[in-house]
């Protein structure tokens, strides 16, 4: 049976549908899984759909979560939207449902759930949802239409990174059509504090460039406290040496409050994502995330940046 087909059976098979999406969550993340609520509850109005998930810190004005009792898993269909793995689903209790549906597009490590679709072809989870709403003769209204369009400007940064693809701009242009203030929403997601318009600053000052175009910056709880700043708004700062020249691929090394490190890897056009990989995080190939344990762990990494760095630009070369 076609995927999609499946996925809509098991839908309409369940009264209740709860969609999770990962930790720490993006624009994509809530796009995909305040859109796909919108989109079920639009086009099947006599089932009950929740979305589950932490509070979601500076993204309030995508939605808000909904607040759930361990008994509206019973029997239920989860579905989970934008993660990779099952450790950074948000919300323990996905667990609980009677099946589960896994919806991404990230590179598909563990493929955990009753049905997995996994695209790796599109540029972000709304991209997706989208697709399948459109190619199903869904129909969507204009807030499924601002959260899909917020996860797909979120995910491709606002439409630069290579992930970009006419398809990509195809369901963006659809989506466009409907009645929200796009713009307004694209000054939100690109809107910053005054604390972290000065942690920019300090990006900007402080990067290490090698003479290859590898490049990181260490945020320490010291300097994060400094500047008033919490690790989930380091999200802004993450892209800022990509539109340096010459530099190709970055760290940006978030200290945790138990002093470990949270790295945040970037490539321009050098893959990242098995650096990744080997310090106990994953990810796409030009966006992913590592921890590091200690400053020695975090030099390694920025060594094996410098190596992919300086291996891409010799290949370049020759
Ligand atoms: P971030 O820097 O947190 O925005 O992460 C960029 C991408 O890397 C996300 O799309 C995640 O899929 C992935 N990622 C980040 N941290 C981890 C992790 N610990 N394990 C697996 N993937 C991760």
């Amino acid at each position: 049976m076609n995927i999609e087909k499946e996925i809509f059976k098991k839908i309409e098979s369940y009264d209740r549908i709860l969609i999770h999406r990962h930790m720490r969550p993006d624009p994509d993340a809530i796009g995909s899984q305040l859109g796909l609520k919108e989109i079920l509850q639009k086009n099947f109005p006599n089932k009950t759909v929740f979305a589950v998930g932490t509070k979601i810190e500076g993204l309030d004005y995508l939605g808000q979560m909904d607040v759930v009792e361990d008994a509206d898993y019973e029997g239920a269909l989860v579905i989970v939207t934008d993660t990779a793995n099952t450790a950074r689903i948000s919300d323990e209790r996905y667990k609980l449902g009677r099946e589960w549906i896994k919806i991404d597009h990230h590179p598909n490590d563990e493929p955990y759930g009753d049905v997995v679709y996994v695209d790796t072809n599109v540029s972000s989870c709304s991209e997706l949802v989208a697709r399948i709403a459109f190619d199903n003769g869904l129909e969507l209204n204009e807030n499924a239409a601002r959260l899909l369009y917020a996860g797909i400007v979120g995910d491709t940064g606002r439409f630069l990174y290579p992930s970009t693809t006419a398809a990509t701009l195809a369901i963006a242009s659809k989506l466009r059509a409907f009645d929200f203030d796009a713009s307004a929403l694209l000054r939100k997601v690109e809107e910053i504090s005054i604390p972290v318009a000065k942690l920019s600053g300090y990006v900007f000052q402080n990067l290490e460039i090698d003479e290859n175009g590898a490049a990181r910056v260490i945020l320490t709880n010291e300097i994060m406290k400094s500047f008033g700043v919490e690790d989930y708004e380091t999200s802004a700062v993450v892209s800022i040496p990509g539109s340096i020249e010459n530099i190709h691929a970055w760290g940006i090394f978030v200290q945790q409050p138990n002093g470990k490190f949270r790295v945040r890897l970037r490539g321009k056009d050098i893959p990242v994502n098995e650096i990744a990989k080997r310090h106990n995080g994953g990810g796409h190939p030009l966006a992913s995330g590592a921890n590091a344990k200690d400053m020695v762990e975090c030099d390694e990494i920025y060594k094996e940046i410098q190596e992919v760095v300086g291996r891409g630009v010799k290949n370049e070369l020759t």
